[in-house]
């Protein structure tokens, strides 16, 4: 196949010519391919817990969620979704009008785009951004206009005159994610109090990708944008059990907001998948529901790697941005005399046997982000010493 048809037109339409292969399959099957350590798409290489392994098993077996659930998610999840959200945030959802079960965030995402935006339509996305948000956004036939995240004391900052400069009459929605992959940036209290009043005063609806809530390290705080004054209204927020219970594959994820926004999200989610996951459904409701004791765990877990990884990488004589949030580290190649983060992580399995992924890919300005390369540390503590060790050997010096 070349791609065109006799009458020399491409099969893929316009609108997603640009983008070609994700870069976390590309990576996946770079690193199968060369044995290396793969430290480049975001998944645990453990399960989730057993208890909630099993509850999945027994509605299975039990014949709960074989055939369709409900179109809006199984009652038992959405009623756990509202509870999570009132447990942590203290926000009153309604579980029948304001919660919609979608295959993972990724359909939420692409839902909450298509559903909300028209042609012309411009949004204000933070870059570097999740891969699949450009996608979507073409898709829906709108235009994405990112503000980038700039490195400065060990972190990456929002700049919020550039966000507010970016805003146009054109815009119609923010796209916002905190905790952020990949740069780990944890938008502060005040960061998106800023960003709520300009969503209020420039009448914008705010998209906000949380799926890294319960990740959060050190001082660190994660506050939903919804819970913001006049945010209510014009917030849909999402989130995912792939992350929080380290169960990637089953493509759990959902959306929050008021019924108008949610009903308007459905719409577009009914012709996507109608639904999915039924059994999973069952077992993320119990998931939801386990003690703090299982979130402290996974967080200080996570920490434990992120520090494990951080002084690898530091050691190796990467120059590291240390994350307040997610399971990715970000890492400046400029010491190692590199300045070309794609052609860096394309030869790494070669040099070092493992697997990154170069944050260029997640911005429109490629220079901006070129020397920046992200390492996954959601993984086995022996799997990050070997990776650590593998870097070390091939570039201290
Ligand atoms: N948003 C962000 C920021 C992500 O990193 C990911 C990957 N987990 C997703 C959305 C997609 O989540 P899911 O696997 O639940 O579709
Ligand atoms: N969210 C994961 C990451 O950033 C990957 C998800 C995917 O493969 N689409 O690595």
């Amino acid at each position: 196949m070349t791609g065109m048809t006799s009458s020399a037109r491409p099969l893929l339409n316009r609108r997603l010519a640009e983008f070609g292969t994700t870069i976390f399959a590309e990576m996946s099957a770079l690193a199968l391919r060369t044995g290396s350590v793969n430290l480049g798409q975001g998944f645990p290489d453990t399960d989730g817990p057993e208890e909630v392994r099993e509850a999945a098993v027994k509605a299975l077996r039990d014949g709960r969620g074989n055939q369709y659930p409900p179109g809006p998610g199984v009652p038992e999840l959405r009623t756990a979704i509202a509870a999570h959200q009132r447990r942590r945030y203290g926000l009153t959802l309604d579980p029948d009008t304001e919660v919609l079960v979608t295959a993972g965030a990724t359909e939420a995402i692409a839902a909450s785009l298509l559903a909300l935006l028209e042609p012309g339509d411009e949004v204000v996305a933070l870059e570097p951004y999740y891969d699949s948000y450009a996608a979507c956004i073409a898709l829906a036939g709108a235009t994405r206009v990112p503000v980038t995240l700039r490195p400065r004391e060990g972190r990456f900052h929002l700049d919020l005159d550039k966000l507010r400069d970016a805003v146009t009459d054109r815009t119609r929605l923010l796209l916002i994610n905190t905790p952020h992959n990949p740069t780990g940036t944890v938008l502060t209290r005040e960061e998106l109090s800023v960003i709520a009043a300009l969503a209020v005063e420039r009448d914008l609806l705010v998209v906000t990708d949380e799926v890294y809530e319960h990740l959060v390290h050190d001082d660190a705080e994660h506050v939903p944008l919804s819970t913001f004054p006049g945010m209510r209204d014009r917030t849909v927020t999402l989130s995912s059990a792939g992350k929080t219970f380290s169960f990637t594959g089953w493509k759990v994820g959902w959306v929050t907001g008021t019924p108008e926004l949610v009903t308007a999200v459905r719409s577009a989610k009914q012709y996507l998948t109608y639904v999915s996951a039924g059994p999973f459904q069952y077992a993320v409701a119990e998931a939801l529901a386990l003690p703090d004791t299982y979130f402290d765990a996974f967080r200080a877990d996570m920490l434990a790697k992120r520090d494990l990884l951080a002084a690898g990488l530091t050691e190796a004589g990467f120059a590291v941005y240390r994350p307040a949030g997610t399971y990715f580290v970000t890492a400046d190649i400029r010491p190692l005399g590199e300045t070309d983060g794609i052609a860096f992580c394309r030869a790494l399995p070669e040099r070092a046997g493992v697997v990154a992924i170069p944050n260029a890919v997640f911005y429109d300005h490629r220079e901006a982000g070129a020397p920046f390369v992200r390492f996954a540390f959601c993984k086995r503590t022996e799997v990050l010493a070997d990776a650590a060790e593998r870097l070390r050997n091939a570039f201290a010096r």
